[in-house]
């Protein structure tokens, strides 16, 4: 026998429902994330003011969020056990927009449409409380606020202009503190209500909220219960003892299991324990790795970085142990292997580029920030100078921990590195001048004095003549073409060591890099390949000797090659086709006829 009373909604909340309801349509299951990282807001908020007014907290409740799945109504109940509303806080915070960070959202969103913007992009917003309307007819929320000794219910149904709020009288649905909600879903959206379901989606999106999250499972334990019984088995005194011991306990549990049992579904803390990377082990790195990524293999490397000051951002990044199948197709940012979260609530793992260049898209990891929006959208991403900052030094985090394995005792490590992940680094000494002079002492090669293990550019320098200046390769299609061309035969005398270019990215990614340790990279295929020992005399007696037979086979070639010349580059070959200073190599041409077809 309460009265409710009726308020009308702020112009600007209508506006902003009736867009969320309309344009968020395919992505529906935000609304979870939304409404769960309310409920860690509003415990978060409890926990901070608790330490100052102890008062607050006289109720000794757990903190923690409850969700509880009623398959049969379509109904969902998100219960919080913190810091609740006020009658007037109902208002202000569910009546009105007061929030600068919503107002933006409604001016990008605005932009973003009058751009011709698509509006799968609205998925990365943030849409905050009024997202429980993509799924419900009627949304009620029941809250206690430590502040006020009374309870309020706040009710709203979607495609409503007004709500309405009254004091909670049913002695049955009094909270000591905090809020519940209750979602009445629409009949279409009536599928959410799935124990399983809400277990998946907390498991994507609020994996890491700090606080434990629980739901009801039915029946849980009797099955797992009835398995490993084998009377057979108990022949002697001393295991039938122990099988009564075991029959004892699994009757236990079944007796637990009737009804329902309540189920953690989150890793609650996990990232708030991983703060401090001298008391995490290897064991919980490769751990989180599995449970976050789905991985049955431990990583190869893994790194973990807090950063505080100017940014305050962690990150726990990993090397996979390989690559993923159909390796060929490297290029392919979007493999969705970083993970962003804000505040630990899960914003997007669909990144392309912005927290990591392409060519380093096979590096998995999560990052944690407290300092973006959670209504963070891609152009937020890509403008934010914070965005960049963080991507600066997840870059350089990167490569230190590939250093690492490079670095590592077990030569076969990085072997299996370079193996799967070797292209990825050449690509970036095509596409990442800045970190070229990191990417470069990562680079392996086979080479004329190494053809069965693979070297290392510092490998290659130590081994360098005295008075060698260059650093030579080859480009050839194989090790062994490669160790079988004539061009090799002078180096080959005086000892000097080649780099067999084989894999068709090689030779652009070293022409990219251009040189090592202020050595340049000279193709000992071009024409002008100087090895500082000409002898003038003995070259003018040659050219006197043969000028006559170069000029007779340039007339019977005539336009096949650009001209015919004396060298002294062959020892034992008569005569050896070279690409102009200025032109392709014969590698190069191998590879523009190849893409041309
Ligand atoms: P935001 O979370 O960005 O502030 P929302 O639309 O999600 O925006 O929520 C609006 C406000 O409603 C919150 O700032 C908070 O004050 C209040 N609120 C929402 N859910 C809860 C809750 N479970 N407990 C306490 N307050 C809440
Ligand atoms: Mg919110």
């Amino acid at each position: 026998s309460t009265s409710s009373d009726r308020y009308e909604y702020q112009a600007e909340v209508s506006r902003l429902m009736d867009l969320i309801v309309n344009s968020l349509y395919s992505n529906k299951e935000v609304f979870l994330r939304e409404l769960i990282s309310n409920a860690s807001d509003a415990l978060d908020k409890l926990r901070f003011l608790g330490v100052t007014e102890p008062e607050l907290l006289k109720d000794a409740v757990d903190f923690d969020i409850r969700i509880q799945a009623d398959k049969d109504n379509g109904v969902i109940t998100i219960t919080d056990t913190g810091i609740g509303m006020t009658r007037q806080e109902l208002v202000d915070c569910l009546g009105t927009i007061a929030q600068s960070g919503t107002a933006k959202f409604l001016k990008a969103l605005k932009d973003n449409k009058d751009a011709g913007g698509d509006n799968n992009l609205i998925g990365q917003f943030g849409v905050g409380f009024y997202s429980a309307f993509l799924v419900s007819d009627k949304v009620t929320v029941s809250t206690k606020s430590p502040k006020s000794d009374k309870q309020y219910v706040w009710e709203g149904e979607a495609n409503a202009s007004s709500y309405t709020i009254r004091e909670e009288t049913d002695p049955e649905k009094l909270i000591p503190r905090g809020t519940r909600l209750t979602l009445h879903l629409k009949r279409d959206d009536k599928g959410f209500a799935n124990p399983e379901r809400i277990e998946k989606l907390v498991k994507n999106y609020s994996q890491f909220v700090s606080f434990p999250i629980y739901t009801w499972q039915e029946k849980g334990y009797t099955k797992e219960v009835e398995v490993d019984e084998d009377p057979t088995e108990a022949k002697k005194d001393e295991e039938d003892g122990r099988l009564r011991r075991r029959r004892r306990l699994r009757l236990l549990l079944s007796a637990t299991g009737i009804g329902s049992s309540l189920m953690k579904l989150n890793q609650f803390g996990l990232l708030v324990q991983l703060r401090n990377p001298k008391e995490v082990t290897k064991e919980d790195y490769n751990e989180f790795y599995k449970k976050t990524f789905n991985e049955y293999l431990d990583p190869l490397a893994s790194s973990h970085c807090t950063t505080e000051g100017e940014v305050e951002f962690r990150s726990i990044l990993y090397v996979p142990a390989f690559a993923p199948m159909g390796k060929d197709d490297i290029i392919n940012p979007k493999t969705k292997n970083i993970r962003l979260y804000v505040k630990r609530v899960f914003i997007s793992d669909d990144f392309d580029g912005e927290l990591f260049p392409r060519y380093l898209s096979f590096v998995k990891g999560v990052v944690d920030s407290n300092d973006l929006p959670l209504n963070v959208s891609r152009e937020i991403l890509q403008e934010s100078r914070v965005v960049r900052i963080m991507r600066k030094r997840l870059v350089r985090k990167a490569f230190d921990m590939i250093l690492g394995i490079s670095m590592s005792d077990n030569r076969e490590d990085y072997e299996k590195f370079w193996e799967n992940f070797g292209k990825h680094l050449k690509l970036g000494c095509i596409e990442d001048c800045e970190n070229h002079k990191r990417i470069a002492p990562l680079l392996r090669f086979f080479s004329s004095q190494s053809e069965e293990e693979l070297i290392s550019l510092d490998e290659y320098v130590e081994n360098m003549k005295p008075d060698q200046k260059d650093i030579y390769y080859i480009a050839a299609d194989s090790v062994n073409s490669a160790k079988n061309t004539p061009f090799l035969e002078r180096l080959a005398e005086k000892d000097l060591e080649v780099l067999f270019l084989v894999d068709p990215i090689d030779e652009v990614a070293i022409q990219n890099l251009k040189s090592y340790e202020e050595k340049n990279f000279v193709d000992i295929s071009k024409e002008d390949l100087d090895l500082g020992d000409k002898n003038e005399e003995r070259e003018k007696e040659m050219k006197q000797e043969f000028g006559q037979t170069c000029d007779w086979i340039k007339k019977h070639l005539g336009d096949k090659v650009a001209s015919v010349q004396i060298s002294n580059r062959l020892s034992s070959s008569p005569c050896v086709l070279v690409s102009g200073k200025f032109g392709w190599s014969a590698n190069m041409e191998r590879l523009m006829k190849a893409q041309s077809m």
